[in-house]
């Protein structure tokens, strides 16, 4: 593929940002852990946004209990927010008292994002246009994450 590379408006990532600081984040995260009992890993899981990551809209860091949200995809897509943050909390909760071999969209999983009212869909299909670089090799991956 040697499509130009189509950046996301610098205006729609500022506007993200300020419609979802990394406060506003917390306090969603904050508040489905308590929703799921968890309470007690609010203090061990971190949240951020990535201004580097291209398709993948989301990922979770499973050793380090971090999650990070695709700044430039979601800037196109602010209502899937909630949703992808959500989804990424389910697998570090799920990891975390279940252990590493449970599946990653499971059915333990499943229970988890419906007890929140979200969807299981684990696939996107948003418009990833000129975020893709696949002439690039991937850098080598530092933990295991998870697209959607
Ligand atoms: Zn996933």
């Amino acid at each position: 593929m040697s499509e130009p590379e189509q950046e996301v408006p610098e205006q729609e990532t500022q506007s993200l940002l300020s419609d979802w600081p990394e406060d506003r984040l917390r306090a969603r995260l904050d508040e489905v852990l308590s929703l799921w009992g968890v309470e007690d890993l609010r203090a061990v899981i971190e949240v951020r946004w990535n201004p580097r990551l291209r398709t993948t809209v989301g990922r979770a860091f499973l050793d380090d209990m971090v999650l990070e949200l695709n700044l430039r995809l979601l800037a196109r897509h602010p209502e899937q927010v909630e949703h992808v943050l959500i989804h990424e909390a389910a697998h570090l909760v799920v990891r975390r008292l279940f252990g590493p071999d449970t599946p990653p969209h499971g059915r333990i999983w499943k229970a988890y994002m419906q007890k929140a009212g979200e969807s299981t869909k684990a696939t996107h299909d948003l418009d990833t246009s000129g975020l893709s670089n696949s002439n690039v090799r991937r850098r080598r991956r530092r933990r295991v994450w998870f697209r959607w």
